[in-house]
């Protein structure tokens, strides 16, 4: 049988506890078997990323250290253009696909606001789909959304559409952390410790990574 994997894809600029939730809620309540941390190389939503893919990965990969069933992808390494995650859902297809099946792990902000990425129809055939709650997005909306992209209710928090790709919710809220609110904590020299794990506290300013000018 196949494995679940996870495909969670981020900036990760930097991870925080609310990244390594969603992972763990992906497993636990998704019943996924491994979930695979993607840094996106060049992020199409996002402007003005902080820290280099090499330090985002180096961060995440210190996030996850003692997470057995995590781990950290580099699958995004050799892409020159922005990071769509159709190319990195097709290019997880060929290089694993014989052995795993791919569940895309998303953020409800961000699922709310797929229709602006690439050719996002196309993820709804090729991948299933996690969504976790965030705070300030509420669960009827997510659910909405499910059924303008095609997808019927199938149990209470799984949908299915008409490729038989599932999407699960997981309505369980990650705390309400950002990256956005941490840069700007460290910014102002601010105590960042109760919501980015130890290892990645003493990696951000070994490196002097988010100083402020
Ligand atoms: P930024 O503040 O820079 O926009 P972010 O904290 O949202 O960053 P990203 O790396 O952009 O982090 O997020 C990657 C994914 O993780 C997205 O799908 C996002 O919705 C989800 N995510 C991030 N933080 C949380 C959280 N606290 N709860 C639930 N989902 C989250």
């Amino acid at each position: 049988m196949k494995k679940k994997t996870g495909l969670f894809g981020g900036t990760f600029d930097p991870i925080h506890r609310g990244h390594v939730q969603v992972a763990e809620l992906s497993l636990t309540r998704a019943g996924l078997d491994e979930v695979w941390f993607i840094p996106s190389k060049q992020p199409p939503h996002k402007y003005g990323v902080q820290a280099s893919f090499a330090h985002r990965v180096a961060m995440v990969e210190r996030a996850i250290l003692d997470k057995e069933r995590m781990c950290c992808s580099t699958i995004e390494k050799m892409y020159t253009g922005p990071s769509y995650t159709l190319r990195t859902v097709e290019l997880f297809d060929r290089q694993y696909g014989k052995n795993r099946e791919p569940y895309l792990i998303i953020g409800a902000d961000s699922f709310l606001d797929l229709e602006s990425w690439y050719t996002y129809e196309k993820l709804f055939e090729k991948a299933h789909l996690v969504v976790v709650g965030r705070p300030g997005v509420a669960n009827g909306a997510v659910e909405n959304k499910a059924a303008e992209f095609g997808f019927s209710k199938r149990e209470k928090d799984t949908f299915i559409n008409k490729v038989k790709k599932r999407l699960i919710c997981i309505y369980e809220k990650p705390e309400n952390i950002s990256s956005t609110s941490i840069r700007k904590m460290l910014c102002e020299n601010k105590n960042i410790s109760e919501y980015i794990n130890s290892k990645v506290v003493e990696y951000i300013s070994y490196n002097n990574l988010y100083v402020c000018d």
